[in-house]
């Protein structure tokens, strides 16, 4: 027992106190600023793997990019990408960064379904389904719960049982083969319930956005309650994203 205690004193607290200001250390690409500096358009299109740069103005959406940094490495002059980790939004139009643009992206409150802060704001049972994920979103979401990200001290855990969720986690471009499971498991979460939208190829399909192996009429068929992008997603764009789409500010 003394020698359990000495454990825990030397160990001191592993929490990150503060989920809203921490700091990432290290290379961590987040929210990427634009500036209104002219380069060759379509050169800097083509460095894209997956179509998320457009032109006139350039913008780079956030729910198609995978965060390679190819084009702030070859355009540094023209993009690069902050440690800004709070970047997930109900708004899919929020994910679009266009030049010139320095704002945060926020959850759209005028957007938020009324009964999301009625009955979530302190209590959220997630079920996740991993539809064809390569498992890098789902190691984020295991690591939102751990001992120094600890999601759960705001009551958002996740549950074994669609039947005991308040909403379903989606990672993965969904592929044809999960389309039905996905299905079920959704329609085995009781009303009220939430979409929660995680990673790059759940978003958008990411680099197999053009494959036939998909079925996404999911995401066209449901009204999706929060995207959180990144490939993988972080931990904290992950909590903060729930946090405020679940909490009125
Ligand atoms: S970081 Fe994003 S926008 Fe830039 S090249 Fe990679 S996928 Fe495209």
């Amino acid at each position: 027992m003394f020698d359990n205690l000495k454990i825990l004193y030397h160990q001191g607290k592993q929490f990150i106190p503060d989920v809203t200001n921490a700091r990432i250390p290290g290379i961590f690409r987040g929210r990427p600023v634009i500036t209104t500096t002219k380069v060759d358009g379509q050169a800097l299109m083509d460095v894209c793997p997956t179509n998320a740069i457009t032109l006139n103005p350039v913008t780079i959406d956030l729910g198609k990019c995978t965060f390679c940094g190819e084009c702030a490495r070859l355009f540094p002059e023209k993009i690069s990408f902050t440690n800004d980790y709070r970047i997930s939004t109900n708004d899919r139009q929020r994910l679009l960064v266009s030049e010139g643009q320095t704002t945060q992206i926020e959850v759209n409150p005028a957007i938020v379904r009324p009964e999301i802060h009625r009955l979530f704001k302190r209590s959220l049972k997630l079920r996740q389904v991993s539809a064809g994920g390569d498992n890098s979103c789902e190691w984020e979401l295991n690591a939102s719960n751990n001992v120094q990200f600890d999601m759960s001290r705001f009551g958002i855990e996740f549950v074994a049982s669609p039947r005991h969720a308040d909403g379903i986690v989606i990672t993965g471009p969904i592929s044809e083969n999960m389309a039905e499971p996905l299905q079920i498991c959704y329609d085995a979460v009781p009303d009220p319930k939430i979409i929660v939208l995680v990673g790059t190829d759940a978003i958008s399909g990411g680099i197999y956005a053009d494959s036939p192996a998909l079925d996404r009429s999911f995401t066209e068929k449901y009204p999706i309650d929060l995207f959180i992008p990144g490939n993988p997603a972080h931990p904290l764009t992950i909590i903060n994203g729930l946090l405020d789409l679940t909490r009125k500010k």
